[in-house]
């Protein structure tokens, strides 16, 4: 069975439940990236303009203590949303409370609901089922555009659709799941994925999703250094998974076994001391000498990876170069996201890091799609479901 996207349902006077993400990074009560928000946009303007009584609802943060719950208020979201919608939105303290089913039978046009951040409340996480009850006795429609949070089996995200018969996704969700089943399928060829960020040991299992489908595998960032140590060469002080190098052994050859390409560094930016930046140097070959440590790939590679990437009939990204946070290491990072914006295929980002240095990079426009969903695209990647999408099926 398919989703059913939000177009699918007449919302005229409907009460819609909408879960979104809309958990944005706050600082001192500022948001300091909208990313989230502008996305969730489009869905929400399509469920005003089609005349539905909508009741948001997401989570921001990990709320713990009292003084979590003064910084993780979605008042600051519930603004910015009222700016942006040209609308009144009323934030309702208690979501498990009797208010949204009150405030609902008196709603204006101008005027939507948005519950407070979800998270306060603990049944929202144990997913108890009195919660999914309480919002059932008002919901018409249930629509998940929340792709970031549907790896959790919340109430929001499981519970209440198994309640409500009336389910489907928004405009976010329909692309996400879209573009991840191309990159699952793998049939635009040659099918190229591109793996850095820090560690092996997570994205182990997104390798062994995509080995029988990609033609060619990059590895870059810290994670190709274990790979680089399974082959013999000196990596120095790099970071280095020595428990999964043995691993990295074995992948090598299933590669080398089934003719398919995966590619490694064949030179790098390295430093003695990370804080020192103006230090940093090229090294000649894939070699790093003792004392050095890897923080970028070098030219040459860049060269390299960047030539594949621009011919390749797909190319699904994840996980940075280097450690592109600072300026002076970000230039392998910054490469590749120059060569998908080159390419004129499908081009696709996943990953939170990786997210947000394609957007430092000026180049998010120009890719296919950049998934907003974090761990939540990984898995997707990984499993192949979701709880969040299955109970929507
Ligand atoms: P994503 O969130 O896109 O899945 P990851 O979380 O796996 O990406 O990796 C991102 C992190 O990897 C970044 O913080 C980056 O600094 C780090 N990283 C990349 N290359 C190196 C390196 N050579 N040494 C140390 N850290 C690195
Ligand atoms: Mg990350």
């Amino acid at each position: 069975m398919s989703l059913r996207s939000i177009e699918e349902f007449d919302l005229k006077s409907k009460n819609l439940f909408l879960r979104l993400d809309l958990n944005v990074p706050l600082n001192e009560g500022e948001i300091t990236d909208e990313t989230r928000i502008m996305a969730a946009l489009p869905t929400i303007q399509y469920a005003i303009d089609k005349g539905a009584k909508i009741v948001l609802a997401s989570h921001l943060g990990r709320p713990k203590t009292d003084e979590d719950r003064k910084k993780l208020s979605l008042q600051p979201v519930a603004e910015r949303l009222g700016e942006l919608l040209n609308i009144e939105v009323l934030l309702v303290e208690e979501p498990n409370g009797d208010a949204p089913k009150a405030l609902l039978s008196n709603l204006k046009p101008n005027q939507l609901i948005l519950l407070e951040n979800l998270r306060f409340i603990p049944a929202e996480t144990k997913n108890e089922k009195s919660l999914s009850e309480k919002w059932a006795q008002f919901t018409d429609v249930y629509i998940n555009d929340a792709f970031g949070a549907s790896h959790r089996e919340h109430a929001s995200i499981v519970g209440l659709p198994k309640l409500v018969k009336n389910h489907g996704v928004g405009f976010l969700i329909k692309k996400e799941v879209e573009m991840l089943n191309k990159v699952l399928k793998g049939d635009d060829k040659p099918f190229v994925t591109v793996l850095g960020g820090a560690k092996v040991s997570d994205k182990i299992t997104v390798i062994e999703a995509l080995v029988n489908k990609v033609d060619t595998l990059i590895i870059g960032g810290a994670m190709a250094y274990t790979f680089l140590a399974a082959k013999g060469i000196c990596v120095g002080r790099s970071l280095v998974e020595k428990d999964k190098i043995h691993l990295a052994k074995e992948l090598l050859n299933r590669f080398k076994v089934r003719g398919k390409e995966l590619l490694l560094p064949m030179d790098h930016l390295v430093v003695s001391a990370i804080e020192k930046p103006g230090t940093a140097l090229k090294t000649e070959n894939d070699n790093i000498k003792d004392g050095y440590m890897g923080v970028d790939i070098g030219p040459k590679t860049m060269d390299y990876f960047c030539d594949v990437i621009k011919n390749a009939g797909m190319v699904f990204w994840n996980g940075p170069m280097g450690i592109f946070e600072t300026p002076e290491y970000s230039k392998g990072t910054f490469a590749i996201a120059e060569a998908m914006a080159n390419n004129t295929g499908l081009t696709i980002v996943g990953g939170g890091d990786s997210a947000a240095a394609i957007a430092k990079s000026g180049f998010s426009q120009k890719v296919t799609h950049v998934s907003t969903g974090g761990g939540a695209s990984l898995e997707y990647i990984e499993l192949g479901h979701l709880p969040g999408i299955d109970i929507l099926k």
